[in-house]
């Protein structure tokens, strides 16, 4: 690599950071978590260590019962077992994307270069120790990573519920928090299902159900810094109107208690798609999509093409919309989308470990496409364990080195321009889309 990319990644490395996407629990949930080196690797690496051959037996031994969003379940078996399974499938899974940020986290944070039989017991210890003092979030995203706000979304229901319930407060002042569209559509499966998230029946229309969702986002950006709403796009296939008659008729139906089929569940889900796009324009959220590659193996991601969303887009020049993870392996399409939408801004929050490469060239021709103001260059997407933060914001900020780097040397882009372009993608785009002072 050239000097000129060495002095920029310095410069860009003082950029304090809007971290664009995460999925972080509450920080008291996360103090007295029993992590160690093996749950460095519970997020990602997961799937690519299943890829890599590792069965479903030693996952549920490696990895216990915790998800990547959940505390670790006293009956883990202990590190020496697990370690040996881990070991097993590393040098499969070492040169990864996912597994580079978990390296890089190691070395900076911990530092070790390498996992042997000889330090893990030693480098365990220190992660324990990591999350037994209150201040977690602190030390590690803003002393560790420079990142001054974080737009942070519930995983679940269950975490989203509690934000609807006012009993989640974590790190005032860091967190901003986006809301996973399914509080909104699981008014689509009846008065139950809707029930069980916002403790009371369905609104009786759906002019009735837009009026309440105002109201609550109201009362939630003011009390809980919502700024948005994260959604899957509408399925490519069998987009009915969004205007469509029955629907009104139909979700009546379903506040008064009928049972619909499933494609009237569909036709539901969809009108109250529409009608969060709406509420996001009038309440002025943003709605941030989910485009491209699926966590885990087995995603269906056919329906995540960028392509599936352009009606949507069309019909809600209004809202504001952020369109995730480069849409990969759509990155193309979706620098189009970004060129001719002055409605979209493109996220490239997860990229950075998916593929370097890809994110890379995607990033420069987005350069070429996408006017710099609309560009988001950073969103870590992990859940618990926090510290691959690090990680993955180091090999982002390399990403954004090297596209400006390229520029400069063949003489497109002068030196002095080129850390301000870092600024606006690394934390000042976020800060307007997301309207954080
Ligand atoms: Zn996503
Ligand atoms: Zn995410």
């Amino acid at each position: 690599m050239s000097q000129l990319y060495r002095q920029l990644l310095d410069e860009i490395a003082e950029i304090s950071v809007v971290d664009a996407h995460e999925h972080l629990m509450v920080e008291h949930e996360r103090i007295g978590d029993k992590m160690d080196v093996c749950d460095l690797f519970c997020h990602y690496n997961r799937a690519d260590l299943q890829t890599a051959g590792m069965t479903e037996a030693e996952l549920a031994k490696l990895f216990h019962t915790n998800a990547h969003h959940a505390r670790r379940a006293p009956d883990t078996p202990p590190l020496a077992a697990r370690w040996a399974i881990l070991k097993k499938y590393l040098p499969a899974v070492r040169h990864t994307g996912y597994a580079r940020a978990v390296f890089i986290t190691l070395q900076d944070l911990y530092g070790v270069d390498e996992l042997t039989d000889a330090n893990v017991e030693q480098v365990s210890q220190a992660i324990t120790r990591t999350y037994a003092e209150p201040g977690l979030y602190q030390r590690i995203l803003v002393e560790r990573c420079n990142i001054e706000r974080v737009v942070n979304q519930a995983f679940s229901n269950k975490e989203g519920r509690a934000f609807i319930k006012d009993r989640l407060e974590t790190n005032a002042g860091l967190m901003v928090g986006l809301l996973p569209g399914s509080v909104v559509l699981c008014a689509a499966e009846g008065n139950e299902a809707f029930l069980r998230t916002h403790g009371h029946a369905l609104p009786p229309t759906l002019d009735a159900f837009h009026d309440w969702l105002a109201a609550r986002c109201r009362a939630w950006k003011a009390r809980r810094d919502l700024v948005g709403f994260k959604i899957f796009p509408p399925s490519r296939h069998g987009q009915p109107e969004r205007g469509r008659p029955d629907a009104a008729a139909t979700y009546a139906h379903l506040a008064q208690g009928k049972k619909l089929e499933a494609s009237e569940k569909q036709m539901i889900a969809l009108a109250l798609l529409h009608l969060l796009a709406d509420v996001c324009a009038e309440e002025q959220l943003v709605c941030a999509i989910h485009l491209g590659i699926v966590a885990g193996n087995y995603g269906d991601f056919r329906n995540r093409d960028p392509l599936a969303c352009m009606s949507f887009l069309l019909e809600h020049k209004d809202t504001r919309f952020d369109l995730y993870h480069a849409a990969m392996p759509w990155t193309r399409a979706l620098g189009v989308i970004g060129k001719q939408f002055p409605n979209v801004w493109l996220n490239l929050c997860w990229c950075a470990i998916v593929s370097p490469r890809m994110t890379v060239d995607a990033l420069d021709e987005y350069m070429d496409l996408v006017p710099v103001n609309k560009i988001q260059a950073f969103g870590g997407d992990y859940g618990r364990p926090v510290e691959n933060v690090y990680g993955h914001l180091v090999m982002a900020r390399e990403i954004v080195a090297e596209v400006l780097a390229r520029r400069i040397e063949r003489g497109e882009l002068s030196e002095s321009e080129a850390p301000d372009i870092a600024r606006l993608w690394l934390n000042r785009n976020s800060r307007v889309l997301y309207g954080l002072a």
